[in-house]
């Protein structure tokens, strides 16, 4: 409420309908782009004014700080080290139940004395894998641009950090080559053992289609590559995982994003999310290739493209797009 954020809003159809009835893009137009995948461009409004009135007269009842922690290794490049890769994990759970049911209808399950819930896939294996691809940096080679950590608070709380982050950013905005999320990477989907050598990828294609080339490609060098699967990034996937974890929040400034998961499984949000359950070199294995794929883009003279053409993988792709 004290910072000034461009207010999102949305509206039904006749208003919209209303507002663009003497665009040069109309509103079904605007709709029947969307629906073929079409890349939007921006475009104004000639003679349109809107005002928008914004109450912001509030009373809190409890205030609650948190923090998101960042960590920087600068580039090597004196003309490049302004420009920025970040990685992303959310360090923030969903924290414990202290009654039978909590006030979001979590209940202590499926371990009933247990109040602590752990959250070690969701995102204890995101924040390690993090950090060992900070260290990495910090001690091995150093790419041409720098590189970003951001082990985001809020995330469960409705992507709290990640907004904070991308509203007032650490670094330039416009200087973001791109953003790596790492959300759950320790687990086999539903523990099915034929998920082990498989990682979901979801968004990247979205705003950048250089951007999934580049997890093509730097997977094509890992010893073993990982299955890519991409599965979740179907607009029409009723998960919708593209909007629930905080790489979205950067997507929406139209920052090129790719986010790795492993999947969901029983234990998610839910106190059994323990950490002997981890798989941890699977863990590795993706930690991997978020790493070579950061460098790759990170030591890229080359400006990673935004072509914003929008989801073209999804179940059964694999390769790259042309
Ligand atoms: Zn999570």
């Amino acid at each position: 409420m004290d910072g000034i954020v461009p207010p999102q809003f949305t509206a039904d159809e006749a208003f919209f309908d209303f507002v663009l009835s003497a665009a040069a893009t109309t509103w079904p137009d605007l709709k029947a782009k969307t629906d073929r995948n079409e890349p939007l461009s921006p475009f104004s409004v000639p003679d349109v004014k809107i005002t928008i009135s914004v109450d912001n007269t509030y009373e809190p009842l409890t205030t609650l700080l948190t923090r998101n922690v960042v960590g920087m290794v600068e580039g090597s490049d004196p003309r490049l080290k302004d420009t920025y890769v970040l990685f992303g994990a959310h360090l923030d759970h969903v924290g414990y139940a202290t009654t039978d049911q909590d006030a979001k209808g979590r209940v202590n399950t499926p371990i009933a004395e247990d109040k602590i819930w752990n959250g070690a896939d969701d995102d204890g294996t995101g924040t390690t894998a993090e950090m060992a691809i900070a260290k990495a940096f910090a001690t091995g080679p150093k790419p041409k641009r720098s590189v970003v950590f951001v082990w985001h608070a809020g995330e469960e709380a409705d992507l709290y950090g990640s907004r904070y982050n991308a509203d007032f950013p650490i670094v330039p905005i416009e200087k973001i080559q791109c953003q790596l999320n790492i959300d759950m990477i320790g687990r086999n989907r539903d523990n099915d053992p034929a998920q082990a050598n498989n990682v979901f990828v979801i968004g990247a294609d979205r705003i950048s289609t250089d951007l999934h080339n580049v997890i093509v490609d730097t997977n094509a060098t890992l010893a073993v590559p990982l299955k890519l699967d991409y599965e979740y990034n179907d607009p029409n996937d009723p998960n919708s995982f593209y909007t629930r974890s905080d790489h979205y929040s950067y997507a929406s400034k139209g920052i090129p994003i790719a986010f790795f998961f492993t999947g969901t499984h029983p234990d998610y949000h839910a106190n059994s999310d323990s950490v002997e359950k981890i798989l941890f070199d699977k863990q590795a294995h993706v930690a991997q290739l978020v790493y070579q794929t950061g460098f790759a883009v990170a030591n890229s003279e080359r400006t990673l493209e935004r072509d914003n053409k929008g989801a073209r993988t999804g179940r059964g792709w694999a390769g790259r797009i042309k």
